[in-house]
């Protein structure tokens, strides 16, 4: 687990004083006991008390304390809700964090032009919310979405349980207002379908708060479905269940959302929310239609009989909305309730080609074995987006670094059978050593240049990500552990 670097104290008093003289006292925390809260994310593992924490009020104070940072050579920590899994919002034992706590307004919703302009802290959640009224939705619902910050979306390219059919951040987000390193206000992407010039927008999504900070966000709203139902379908195994997916893509079906819990998934949830899992099967598999209940009964009639004819040992179908709620309820709260049967765990992330989820699944049963560590798997099956989650316990000496090798096989086996390191989560710090496993040394660089680019001074959320070539020399001999930087000494970049 992590040993947290000392901070300077000399250095804090410096910067928070430049950062005084340029926004108000109430925006800059800087009392070890005001910014413990932020010494993590949602990896709770990988802990740094931050040197300052600012909480701008407006943009105007995004870009005076990027222009502090920059002149005093401060790096910098963007944060929203800090729901992240994989230690992007980290803090730097030198570094200041930018919160956006307080950049939580709904500037407009145009119904008629079906988007909605939000500030970078609103909860994704919130943004339905306020669409609701008018029968629309933010269709991108990462299962932490009442919390979740719309910022926090954008910067590692958030997806969940209806972005099989409806895509994910990427492919519902118009527009973002930037504030630059240099303290400049850039706009990428607009409202109309399409723009010219470079799709920095599309560079801009899934980078991690490397490349500068999110200040609004111009994001489509698609109507309300008239209605919807869910299958739940169970399998003896999960090679059955793996060949399911593939079996429903295959017959030309996009439901609006294909989850599958295995035995230990839906054993660990069932007590929890009493979703009425069929806990015998070793795999179950959530799918659902939605639109006209004439397209909702039409498509419930075909994937169940390509479910049948997969293989599946039982199906149940939601006829009520309060049904079809609690068969999902069980799916949304699948992570907090690992926490009734381990005292820790750690959320994996990979995606795979939909084929090869079988064979995946198998390879992670036994590396149950080979690591001594149990795993229950929940995840976005029809996008083959794994979510091994890997129970240890930390009080245990050993248990975490086996829970972060058995993490790491993991991911080099997705990367193995033509997969990705990441789905949804990002790389952040966990998945940085994994980035040398899944990419060359020019493509790296290709990074390394985008980044430059943006960010000429390197200080905008570094040494995540992206990892440098010394490090990847030495990636195999070391990890990281515990989010302290191995061989310091190195230049960064
Ligand atoms: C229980 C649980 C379930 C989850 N389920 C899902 C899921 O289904 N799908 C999914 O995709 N994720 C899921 N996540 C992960 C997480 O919620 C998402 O990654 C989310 O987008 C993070 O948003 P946040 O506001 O908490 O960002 P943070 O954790 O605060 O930050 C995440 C990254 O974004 C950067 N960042 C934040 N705000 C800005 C900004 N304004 N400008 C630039 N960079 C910024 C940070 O530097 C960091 O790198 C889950 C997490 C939990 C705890």
């Amino acid at each position: 687990m992590s040993a947290s670097i000392p901070v300077n104290n000399e250095r804090r008093q410096q910067v928070a004083a430049a950062l005084r003289a340029r926004v108000p006292d109430r925006c800059i925390l800087s009392d070890p006991e005001d910014t413990r809260p932020y010494e993590c994310d949602g990896l709770a593992a990988y802990r740094q008390l931050p040197m300052i924490v600012t909480l701008p009020d407006n943009e105007e104070q995004v870009l005076a304390i990027l222009n502090v940072c920059r002149e005093l050579n401060v790096p910098i920590v963007p944060r929203g809700a800090g729901t992240g899994l994989s230690g992007g919002a980290l803090p730097m034992a030198d570094g200041v964090v930018i919160s956006t706590a307080r950049l939580n307004r709904i500037l407009r919703v145009e119904p008629y032009a079906r988007l909605a302009v939000v500030q970078p802290g609103v909860r994704n959640l919130a943004i339905s919310d306020a669409a609701g009224p008018y029968d629309l939705y933010y269709a991108p619902d990462p299962s932490s979405q009442i919390a979740c910050t719309i910022g926090g979306n954008v910067a590692e390219n958030s997806g969940g349980v209806h972005c099989l059919k409806y895509g994910l951040t990427v492919h519902n987000v118009m527009r973002v207002r930037v504030a630059t390193i240099d303290g400049e206000i850039i706009e990428l992407g607009g409202e109309s379908l399409d723009a010219p010039g470079l799709d920095l927008l599309a560079v801009f999504i899934g980078s991690e708060g490397m490349l500068g900070i999110v200040t609004e966000v111009t994001v489509k709203l698609v109507p309300k479905p008239a209605t919807a139902r869910v299958i739940m379908a169970s399998f003896d195994d999960v090679v059955t269940g793996g060949n399911a997916v593939a079996s429903v893509i295959a017959a030309g079906i996009i439901p609006a959302g294909l989850e599958m819990m295995d035995r230990t998934s839906s054993r660990m949830v069932e007590p929890f929310v009493k979703a009425g899992y069929d806990t015998d099967a070793a795999a179950i598999l959530l799918c659902e239609a939605d639109g006209t209940k004439l397209e909702v009964d039409e498509e419930i009639a075909r994937m169940t009989a390509v479910l049948e004819k997969a293989g599946a040992s039982a199906i149940a179908v939601s006829e009520t909305e309060s049904e079809r709620m609690r068969f999902w309820s069980g799916r949304k709260n699948a992570f907090p309730a690992a926490g009734r049967i381990s005292p820790d765990y750690y959320c994996m992330d990979g995606t795979i080609p939909r084929k090869n989820l079988a064979q995946v699944l198998i390879g992670i049963e036994q590396m149950e074995t080979t690591f001594g560590l149990r795993c229950a798997n929940v995840f976005h099956a029809g996008d083959g987006n794994l979510h091994p989650l890997i129970l240890f316990d930390a009080n245990k000496p050993g248990e975490f670094e086996r829970a972060e090798a058995f993490g790491a096989a993991i991911l080099a086996l997705c990367v193995e059978v033509g997969g990705t390191i990441t789905g949804e989560h990002g790389v952040g710090m966990e998945k940085i050593n994994s980035m040398c496993v899944q990419f060359t040394r020019e493509e790296l660089d290709a990074f390394f240049a985008v980044k430059r680019a943006f960010d000429p001074p390197m200080l905008l959320n570094p040494d995540k990500a992206i990892p440098t070539l010394n490090r990847c020399a030495e990636f195999g001999k070391m990890r990281v552990s515990g989010g302290v930087l191995p061989f310091a000494d190195l230049p960064r970049f």
